[in-house]
């Protein structure tokens, strides 16, 4: 157990002092093992540890199948089978949900194609805590349980809302590719407020999802952190819930 983290506040839930461990931001399964120094390291509670570690199984079991960015063949040939011999109830689970889809391409055509079902609610909350996490690398900043984090699936509306908001003058801004594209983001930090910031985050290159309709979208997030009056004058929430992932 490291000393450097250990005592420490959780970046997660902000308990003080209760942090045990140091947390990849992004957990090591997600990229392959010659990423692995990129990822940063933050203070964890071992309750948020778990609760996070849970979501990441689940996530990186199932994204992988999707990924677009470079690493994407390379790491699913390398990580994936192991991952679900470990899980056999993920894997149960992905082979009883796999299903043929009708899904519109860019172009405007409808192709059937093989899909995956992906919990969208886990996906977000994972994202919810890796903005989290990336607050505290980058600034220092732990939020309290009066912000507000909210996370967003991107439709074409979402995007130019965030690029707006990302052109904005900022106290602070950064982007960062972990792992040839396993996570890209983008933030920005309110001049007046630090604990007000607005992210967008792509996993694997973006995915394409297909809310079920037909109609995918790019599995690009957005997330804006801040008191709540602020979180909620906001983008129009795009419909949570179950997604289709597109191999
Ligand atoms: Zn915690």
């Amino acid at each position: 157990m490291s000393k450097r983290f250990k005592g420490k506040t959780c970046v997660y839930c902000a308990a003080a002092g209760a942090s045990d461990t140091g947390d990849h931001v992004l957990a090591r399964g997600f990229v392959g093992a010659e990423h692995h120094g990129q990822i940063p390291k933050v203070p964890a509670c071992v309750a948020c540890n778990n609760k996070k570690s849970g979501l990441e199984t689940y996530c990186a079991g199932v994204l992988p199948f999707g990924g677009r960015h470079a690493d994407a063949l390379e790491n699913l040939a390398a990580n994936v089978p192991k991952r679900l011999a470990k899980n056999q109830k993920l894997h149960r689970t992905l082979a009883a949900g796999q299903t043929r889809v009708w899904s519109r391409e860019p172009s405007g055509l409808l192709v059937n194609t093989m899909a995956l079902p992906l919990d969208g609610e886990r996906l977000e909350e994972l994202v919810g805590l890796i903005a989290r996490g990336l607050m505290f690398h980058h600034w220092g900043v732990i939020l309290g349980p009066d912000i507000v984090v909210d996370v967003l699936s991107l439709t074409k509306h979402g995007e130019t809302f965030f690029a707006g908001h990302l052109n904005l003058n900022a106290k602070q801004r950064v982007t960062n590719d972990i792992g040839k594209g396993a996570l890209t983001y983008e933030g920005v930090q309110a001049v007046d407020n630090d604990a007000i910031s607005f992210w967008t985050l792509s996993l694997y290159g973006s995915l394409v999802m297909d809310g079920g309709d037909g109609e995918h979208f790019m599995s690009k997030f957005g997330v804006m952190t801040g008191p709540k009056t602020v979180a909620e004058r906001a983008a129009q929430r795009v419909a949570s819930g179950n997604y289709i992932i597109r191999p």
